[in-house]
């Protein structure tokens, strides 16, 4: 094969251009993102070599670093490597959504420059912040020979064949010369290597290895210290300490050790919100520890998140994501599971089918839930950080499996509402409820201020209730899943009749009903595809008409449904409800006696006005405005001849 050109794609050369400009100061981290690739590549050398009988299984894995201090450094793996493709596919192309992402928000400068490589992962280009040239040396173990890829970070590489024997990828970097930006050299003496792998990857599960030089006391022929004569020999030293942070008595381990080793293991920017430090022995054994982050991933709802934790079993590395061990509404967690219980062939098996692990993942949950509950008691400010990041996906456990975990999960819900300036749980709006008060209300849309316009407020804040305030697409399903809680019917103020009128204004109304029934059947006939009643309402005082919905779907579920891809839509009923002491009342009632032919169209207009007033579409905009135009036309018409 000869020697090959290629070009970088367009996002790569940009990152590149980022990169070799570099507007980030923390430069040192290139070694991190390096030695977490190498890791990243045994690990996947690892676990295919569990179920690929054609790879050969070891446990002789390393991470071999180099240094000449001053030019020239190189990081060394026996992982999985690349065969051409990948190479091309992998270092040229950046196929990470996430880095697109950061890139696009880097230029709307909705990132700072400190957040970055943390969180979005730019990995492997970070080494052209200190490197001029960068060389790959690589083969995987599918592969008959290596390869070797060059690039100066400029918007082309080469790529040509070379002999390995191992599987496995060097990379080598060159180092930029000093200049006032940088005094580059400095990242590859010895003694810094040495701090920034203790720094940044002591966790890392295999040995990180370099030779050092040392001055050790020259010893004679028995092999005693000859006084004040020294020598220099070169050493193989491991760097970091492997051990894992599990092993270790929970005593011992320190927040910070614990926050380091959340980092350094997910490569997280930011430190973990809580901890959950688990070991069970009995009838199941297993240990483990749990993250919750202290920021959601940012593709934390994207189908391309992969939840899980990372599963061991005897001490062996078996799965990286285990998603078995994870429900969906806890997908946001981090961490690991060590058992001895497991088979070290259960990557062979159907993990689902694993009892042990089946038994694991709902004891883990519950101990998650406990901690939780904890929070909530001891520390609401804690709880109401973990609730502002991961609040919705509780609700959706409260939702999911129609409502199998709702028990378990509903005194952690947390709710805006009307009266109180802080976020309440279910229990103290409960404690919380006046004498005569037998619901919990809860108002439905988009914001806080639409709920407050609500037609039916005043009657309830005059009785002094208070009201939830649900704004997320998930609220009322939840709601609606949820029922009750401690025997308490939920109640929308959007929905239905809530019996609070007084009760003069019910006789009034009642009475009114009977006047103008055959009006209220008219409008009712007119539009029987449309509204399954037409009422004259108790609740109205400004607004001509108004729609509500009946018990069961709501309008805001309505419009939350639109939106989903399934084809299972349901509409809401709807009631139309007409205020009793507004001109348009007595207008339409007019018409219904000296203007039948007009009679429908009035019925219609009033429909869509409703609709709009809702925030729903109008039904038909071409009829809903000709029959406008005819009304205006009509009513001018009818001004000019009685003039
Ligand atoms: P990330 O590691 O976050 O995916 P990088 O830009 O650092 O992003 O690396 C891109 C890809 O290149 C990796 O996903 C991996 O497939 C491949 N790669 C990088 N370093 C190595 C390595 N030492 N061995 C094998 N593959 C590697």
């Amino acid at each position: 094969m000869k020697k090959e050109k290629k070009e970088f794609k367009t996002e790569s050369r940009q990152l590149l251009n980022l990169m070799v400009n570099s507007i980030y100061t923390n430069k040192e981290i290139f070694i991190r993102e390096l030695i977490s690739n190498a890791s990243d590549a045994i690990d996947r050398y690892h676990l295919t070599s569990l179920t690929d009988d054609n790879l050969e299984k070891t446990n002789d894995y390393e991470i071999f670093l180099e240094t000449d201090e001053k030019k020239k450094f190189s990081i060394q793996d026996n992982g999985i490597g690349m065969t051409y493709d990948e190479l091309i596919e992998n270092i040229g192309t950046i196929a990470k959504s996430g880095t697109i992402d950061f890139l696009k928000r880097l230029k709307k400068k909705q990132v700072k420059d400190a957040e970055m490589i943390g969180q979005f992962g730019v990995g492997f280009y970070s080494s052209f912040m200190v490197a001029k040239k960068v060389v790959i040396e690589t083969k995987s173990p599918y592969s008959e020979t290596g390869y070797k890829w060059i690039s100066s970070g400029e918007s082309e590489y080469t790529i040509e064949e070379c002999d390995m024997e191992e599987h496995g990828t060097k990379i080598t970097l060159y180092m930029r010369k000093d200049d006032d930006d940088d005094t580059y050299s400095d990242y590859i003496k010895t003694q810094k290597i040495k701090s920034l792998v203790k720094k940044y990857s002591d966790y890392v599960k295999y040995p990180i290895r370099m030779e050092v030089e040392k001055t050790n006391p020259k010893l004679d022929d028995d092999g005693n210290e000859i006084e004040d004569e020294t020598e220099t020999v070169r050493e193989i030293e491991t760097l970091n300490s492997q051990i894992p942070i599990w092993k270790k008595n929970k005593a011992e381990v320190s927040e910070d050790d614990l926050n380091d080793f959340f980092k350094t293991q997910y490569n997280e920017y930011t430190d973990p919100m809580m901890h959950i430090w688990t070991n069970v022995e009995g009838a199941l054994t297993y240990k483990s520890i749990v993250f919750i982050p202290g920021k959601a991933p940012y593709n934390l709802y994207s189908e391309k998140y992969e939840k899980g934790l990372q599963l061991y079993a005897k001490g062996v590395f078996i799965k990286d994501k285990c998603k078995e061990l994870v429900p969906d509404y806890l997908r946001f967690i981090k961490g690991l599971v060590v058992s001895p219980d497991l088979s070290l062939n259960i990557s062979r098996e159907t993990l689902q089918q694993n009892r042990q692990l089946v038994n694991i993942a709902a004891n883990l949950e519950k101990k998650i839930i406990k901690e939780l509950e904890r929070t909530l008691k001891n520390d609401r400010e804690l709880y109401e950080k973990f609730w502002d990041e991961f609040g919705v996906n509780i609700k959706y456990g409260v939702y999911d499996d129609f409502g199998m975990k709702k028990d378990m999960l509903k005194d952690l819900l947390m709710f805006e509402t009307l009266n109180e300036d802080k976020k309440i749980t279910l229990n103290e709006y409960v404690d919380n409820m006046k004498e005569d008060q037998t619901n919990i209300y809860y108002g439905s849309a988009r914001t806080k201020d639409a709920i407050k316009a609500s037609p039916q407020l005043d009657a309830i804040k005059s009785k002094g209730y208070d009201v939830l305030v649900l704004t997320d697409d998930i609220d009322e399903f939840m709601i609606n899943i949820l029922n009750e809680y401690d025997k308490k019917p939920f109640k929308s103020i959007n929905q239905g009749d809530l019996d609070l009128a007084d009760e003069e204004n019910k006789e009034t109304v009642k009475k009114k009903t009977e006047e103008n029934k055959d009006v209220l059947e008219a409008i009712k006939e007119a539009l029987k595809d449309d509204v399954k009643d037409v009422k004259l309402s108790t609740r109205l005082t400004e607004s001509p008409v108004c729609l509500v919905s009946g018990e069961g779907v709501s309008f805001e579920m309505e419009k939350v449904m639109e939106q989903m891809p399934s084809d299972q839509k349901m509409k809401a009923d709807r009631i139309l409800e007409i205020n009793p002491n507004h001109k348009l009342f007595k207008a339409i009632t007019h018409v219904f006696k000296n203007d039948p032919d007009a009679f429908k169209d009035y019925a219609a207009v009033l429909y869509n006005q409703a609709l709009l007033i809702e925030g729903l579409d109008v039904k038909d905009p071409v009829s809903f405005s000709n029959k406008m135009v005819n009304l205006m036309v009509k009513a001018a018409g009818d001004d000019e001849q009685s003039s």
